[in-house]
């Protein structure tokens, strides 16, 4: 994984890589992913970065109950939170986590498929 990835959200954070923001508070940034797998597909994340979702429960639970909390806020913002919404950690290669700066997937908008099966 080059620095170029390691450091992309924290670039999209500070505003020197554009993006669709839909929410921020003091800790936390929701934003658009660039290549949505749902008809919502947001991407939540701490600004202050932590590798993945276990190092930052480790480091700092509240920092994660905030990324949480605001998976929920962008489910209301969406209009998605009664019908439903899926929030997923990718964690490390196996899940197919590519950018190692923890972020949580907020997903939904449609029924969404299966999950968790083998790679095609
Ligand atoms: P991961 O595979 O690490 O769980 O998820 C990384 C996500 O970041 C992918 O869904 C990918 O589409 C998204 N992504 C990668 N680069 C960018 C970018 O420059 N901007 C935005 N908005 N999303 C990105």
């Amino acid at each position: 994984m080059s620095d170029a990835a390691e450091t992309l959200f924290e670039r999209i954070v500070a505003g020197e890589i554009p993006s669709d923001v839909v929410f921020e508070d003091e800790v936390t940034f929701a934003f658009r992913d660039l290549n949505p797998q749902a008809a919502v597909h947001v991407l939540v994340v701490p600004k202050k970065r932590y590798r993945n979702v276990g190092e930052l429960a480790a480091a700092d639970p509240g920092l994660l109950a905030a990324v949480v909390a605001t998976a929920k806020t962008v489910a209301e913002l969406e209009g998605i939170l009664e019908s439903g919404y899926r929030v997923v950690f990718n964690t490390d290669a196996d899940a197919g986590q590519t950018v190692f700066h923890v972020h949580a997937h907020v997903l939904g908008g449609e029924q969404l498929g299966f999950f968790g099966s083998h790679a095609p």
